[in-house]
């Protein structure tokens, strides 16, 4: 039995064009495992650095996606459960070790041995995927699945910098860039009743930010009129960095939300990072996160803005990304 899947060979023969529509077996699922139906699968920055090989390449072929709303079509040895047809989600933490020393300490986000979905392992830009049980979320049955996807990695992240930015009930928060990740952050935010600064480029992310209740919009390193809680940044810059840094008040925290930061400009210790601030980067998720955001998502009903591309048409979606060109979250369905 064959599949459509989108595959990235290294190094890739088109740049403009990285992945490549195949047709591949369908995989088995190995001991723990479960084979997925892709109903769906966001597409990520993330995605961008992988097919651009600045993340380097792991394997010789692998086919991307870290966003999966699947099915559960086929289970491996060894596990009695999810049942058959049931909906789960599959992130980009496909898998630790359990065994060394972060996992044991609880933060298995920074495991040493760690399975990233669509780089380490194949992901979701296919028909089929197959995907440890233990790391899967649970999701509603009811919603659409394209309404799903974008909770999966950029949602989640986002949760997660909120609880490293250490936002606390009705505090003064700052969102610096507004894209698939902070356009859902903003929603958990309003719920936990927090005011919302948000500095972002480009016309229609800062209406995008408008729509969705912000208490402030400005343009992308512009100084909120107050003093800021704390903030986290979703733009891969240096400059952003440092203006979030200079909206916090004492003892406030910047969560750096990207994998790739272009660089810190030097900046004055004295006005910036005095008074017990804080600088911190956000890697990675934890099964914890996954589940609790998705618990929190379906509780408050969000919604994410996206725009669904075909699995044929995946490079156009990544292409959409680079350029900026996406409001929201762009989605795949195979
Ligand atoms: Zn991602
Ligand atoms: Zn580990």
């Amino acid at each position: 039995m064959k599949m459509r899947a989108a595959v990235l060979h290294h190094p890739a023969p088109v740049a403009s064009h990285p992945l490549a529509i195949e047709d591949l077996p369908i995989p088995e699922p190995g001991p723990g495992e479960v084979l997925l139906k892709v109903e769906a699968c966001g597409v990520c920055r993330t995605d961008l650095h992988i097919t651009a090989g600045e993340l380097p390449p792991l394997r010789s072929t692998v086919t991307p996606g870290h966003q999966i709303v699947g099915r559960v079509k086929k289970l491996g040895q060894g596990i009695d459960g999810p049942a058959a047809g049931a909906r789960c989600g599959v992130s980009w933490l496909g898998g630790v070790d359990g065994t060394c020393l972060l996992c044991r300490k609880g933060r298995e986000n920074l495991c040493d041995h760690p399975t990233y979905t669509g780089y380490s392992v194949n992901g979701g830009y296919a028909e089929y995927a197959v995907a440890r049980a233990d790391f899967l979320i649970p999701l509603p049955g009811e919603v659409a699945a394209t309404d799903l996807a974008p909770l999966l990695c950029a949602g989640i992240i986002g949760f997660r910098s909120l609880r490293v930015a250490e936002v606390a009930p009705r505090a003064r928060v700052g969102l610096f860039g507004f894209g698939a990740s902070a356009h859902l952050a903003i929603e958990v935010l309003k719920f936990w009743n927090c005011e919302v600064y948000v500095s972002t480029r480009g016309a229609s992310h800062q209406q995008l930010a408008r729509d969705r209740g912000a208490t402030w919009v400005g343009d992308a390193t512009d100084r909120p009129p107050v003093a800021l809680d704390c903030a986290v940044t979703f733009a891969p810059s240096g400059e952003v960095v440092l203006a979030a840094l200079a909206s916090l008040r004492k003892g406030g925290i910047v969560a750096i939300n990207a994998i790739h930061l272009d660089r810190i400009p030097q900046f004055d210790y004295d006005s910036l990072l005095w008074g017990e601030r804080q600088l911190r980067s956000v890697a990675n998720m934890t099964r914890q996160d996954g589940r609790d955001f998705v618990a929190l998502a379906a509780k408050i009903g969000i919604r994410p803005r996206t725009t669904v591309f075909r699995l044929e048409d995946v490079n156009d979606a990544l292409l959409a990304i680079e350029e900026d060109a996406v409001d929201g979250a762009a989605v795949v369905v195979p």
